[in-house]
């Protein structure tokens, strides 16, 4: 084998098409990765057949239930981007005509209704407005009305609004009405608290690109043991999600039915271990809390106003009312010329927000460098008006 590249100007030819300048990400997915990740995707690959990739396997899926106190709970890894498993909560834990009950708080809560609907089932929809978290009685009040709903989805953080939903509360409450809890924690998991067995959840995934800082391409998802019973009782749960098929797969072979995306999950290894060289889950969580208030606090002191409802602040996306008269999408492409990948705003609130993701590899420096430029777009702007 080569050891050395033969035709090495092909590495800088992809990097001319994808990376024309090297850009600072302050993005809501795929965000930018820790060196160490990046080293440990560049290794000659195996088989996931191997006795070495089962190993990196049981060792990242153990990871990941301590990281989500998932003791009872078991977890798995899907080679498909997050929206996989969401797929897959509903094939495989609602029966075919069954009802879902849908709480939507924003982009990713619609979504959650359109793959419920286009697998053939119901969705009972609570919806608030754009900002806003869902509340504890408004589930209640939604749950009394709607007793046959099978199970709740719960977006954890909205991506869309910068919005972190209460989702212990809302659990609570629809373990009191005996549903099912599914929650798309996707932009949440790895920044806001999870404790799956403690809060009684059933399914909750992610996906590799956001609060872990891994590339795209892997799914996490952690399952209760009352969803693999309700799966034996559902039919056509399709092929490559149905989550009974991956659980024989790994607790035969730790390994999964179709190729895994054996690099990112090296690197999410990765992750992992520099999590528990920080000192573990907690101190983790902290240093997100403390770089989303310093976020904050940089947005405030610009004189700009947050999206989201006080009290319910994402720890991973920062939201962003634009001053009157500007785009967001204005801010988002001055802030590209000067070498800053921002996110524009999404959704249903795209035209007067722009948004400031806070996953990943972000330095202090780079937060500093961020504001000082931010500042000056903002500036210019507002003369032009
Ligand atoms: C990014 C995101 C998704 C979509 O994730 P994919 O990895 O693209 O499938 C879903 N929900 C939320 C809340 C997200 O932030």
């Amino acid at each position: 084998m080569a050891k050395e590249p033969v035709y090495k100007e092909v590495v800088d030819e992809v990097y001319r098409i994808l990376w024309p300048k090297k850009l600072k990400l302050f993005t809501a997915g795929p965000v930018a990765c820790f060196p160490e990740v990046l080293e440990t995707m560049s290794f000659q690959m195996l088989s996931h057949r191997s006795k070495e990739y089962r190993e990196l396997h049981r060792d990242t899926v153990e990871r990941l239930e301590d990281f989500l106190e998932a003791r009872k709970g078991i977890v798995m890894l899907f080679p498909s981007s997050g929206t996989g498993i969401m797929e897959a909560s509903i094939r495989n834990a609602v029966t075919p005509s069954g009802k879902v009950l849908v709480t939507i708080i924003g982009a990713f809560g619609k979504r959650y209704r359109e793959v419920v609907e286009s697998n053939g089932r119901k969705a009972i929809v609570l919806e608030k407005k754009p900002g806003e978290p869902v509340l504890p009685e408004e589930l209640d009040e939604a749950l009394k009305k709607n007793p046959d709903v099978e199970a709740v989805t719960i977006t954890y953080n909205e991506t869309s609004t910068g919005v972190l939903n209460p989702l212990k509360e809302l659990a609570k409450v629809a373990k009191e009405h005996d549903k099912m809890v599914f929650v798309d924690a996707v932009s949440a998991m790895g920044a806001a608290d999870i404790k799956f067995d403690e809060w009684s959840l059933d399914i909750v995934f992610a996906s590799s690109q956001k609060a872990f800082g891994v590339p795209p391409g892997l799914a996490i998802g952690a399952f209760s043991e009352e969803v693999f019973e309700k799966a034996k009782k559902i039919p056509n749960r399709g092929w490559y999600f149905d989550l009974l098929l991956y659980r024989k797969y790994q607790e035969q072979q730790w390994s999964t039915p179709s190729t895994p995306p054996i690099p990112q999950i090296a690197a999410l290894n990765a992750v992992l271990r520099i999590i528990e060289r920080m000192g573990g889950k907690y101190k983790w969580l902290k240093m997100y809390q403390e770089r989303a208030e310093k976020i904050r606090k940089g947005v405030i002191d610009l004189g700009l106003e947050l999206f989201a409802k006080p009290g319910y602040y994402s720890p991973t996306i920062t939201v962003v009312k634009t001053p009157p008269g500007i785009k967001g999408v204005e801010v988002y492409e001055e802030m590209r010329k000067r070498g800053f990948e921002i996110a524009k705003g999404y959704g249903p609130v795209k035209e007067y927000t722009f948004r400031i993701g806070h996953m990943g590899y972000i330095t202090d420096e780079d937060i500093k460098e961020l504001f000082d430029n931010l500042r000056e777009v903002i500036n210019e702007l507002m003369k032009k008006k």
